[in-house]
């Protein structure tokens, strides 16, 4: 019995390395895992039995292959909604799609431009690692294209809410020697839209790596055309990165309107002095954090990104 973590997947192969050795060996599930996940298909609320950076334990075959028979249970994980998949849940209910787990730091990436800012855009990426309760930080990427100083007002905004920021470019090397401390010792998740520039940044942190983008790992989202790849990267004895590009549909998974309001951590202050305790903080009489947003105290542009999400739940969520 060996102890190792999921470091990358391709079809049905799961490449592990062990948490003693630097060799990685490709393993597959044991049968029952997969024989646990059949019977719950008609209740499937996932999709995936293992996903990258599962702590795992796997046992050698003579040939240099290995069996997973335990999956640890998760420290934390980021999930999306899938996308929607034919045939796949019921009553057209919409499944969690885990992009990583056990990730002791998210990197939320945006850019000042192409594509342009958009605070709303980046709420909803924070409110996806605040429910998973990962620390997080965020990045602004391509900090050489803001030419009015925009980037300066949104750091701004997120400091004073508590979030550390990073201000970056791939071209003038800003904040990268900041960001690369910050990376130390963790297993990092960088997360964001495609063409933010993550995996421009991670070849310019780490470029002795010499990274082979896309080669590395994919998972296909059943029934769909659509591919998305995680990629795992080790920086050292106790660093790693794991990449996320190609993402295009980025949707938080199971958020209750009831519970939204938490995740903008700086509405926490407020909203247990609101009149009702069943207030979404949408037009209730005696809301405190409406209150605080008319007061200055909370950003309008929170408050706007907050109401633009809580439209946005579904209400046949499964739990
Ligand atoms: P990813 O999809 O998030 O991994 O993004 P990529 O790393 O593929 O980058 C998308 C595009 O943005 C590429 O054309 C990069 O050259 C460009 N890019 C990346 N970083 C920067 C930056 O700091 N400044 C500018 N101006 N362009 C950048
Ligand atoms: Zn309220």
């Amino acid at each position: 019995m060996i102890k190792g973590i999921v470091f990358r997947i391709e079809s049905k192969d799961y490449y592990v390395l062990p948490t003693d050795g630097d060799q990685i060996i490709r393993c597959s599930l044991r049968g029952k895992f997969k024989n646990e996940f059949k019977l719950k298909k008609d209740k499937l609320f996932h999709t995936d039995i293992a996903v990258i950076g599962d702590s795992i334990e796997y046992d050698m075959n003579a040939d240099g292959t290995g069996v997973i028979h335990k999956i640890d249970k998760r420290k934390n994980y980021l999930s999306r909604k899938a996308p929607k998949i034919r045939g796949a849940g019921f009553r057209g209910e919409r499944l969690e799609q885990i992009i990583a787990a056990n990730i002791d730091n998210l990197l939320i990436f945006s850019s000042i431009l192409e594509p342009v800012f958009n605070n709303k855009v980046l709420d909803r990426l924070i409110i996806m690692g605040e429910t998973a309760h990962i620390p997080l930080s965020i990045i602004i990427n391509k900090a050489d294209l803001d030419e009015n100083e925009a980037v300066k007002e949104w750091k701004e905004l997120y400091d004073s809410i508590g979030y550390k920021v990073f201000i970056t470019s791939t071209f003038s090397n800003q904040g990268l020697d900041d960001l690369r401390k910050s990376l130390q010792g963790k297993k990092n998740l960088f997360f964001g839209h495609s063409g933010v520039g993550k995996s421009s940044l991670l070849n310019k942190l780490f470029p002795e790596l010499e990274l082979k983008v896309g080669k590395i790992s994919s998972f296909t989202e059943k029934g769909t055309h659509t591919t998305v790849t995680s990629i795992m990267i080790q920086v050292d004895a106790d660093t790693f990165v794991i990449d996320t590009p190609g993402i295009r549909e980025i949707e938080p998974f199971g958020i209750r309107k009831e519970d939204l309001g938490h995740y903008f951590i700086e509405f926490s202050d407020f909203i247990n002095e609101c009149k009702f305790n069943t207030c979404i903080h949408y037009h209730e009489p005696g809301c405190a954090v409406i209150d605080a947003v008319e007061k200055g105290a909370i950003s309008l542009q929170r408050y706007e990104s907050y109401l633009r999400i809580l439209e946005t739940i579904e209400e046949d969520i499964n739990f």
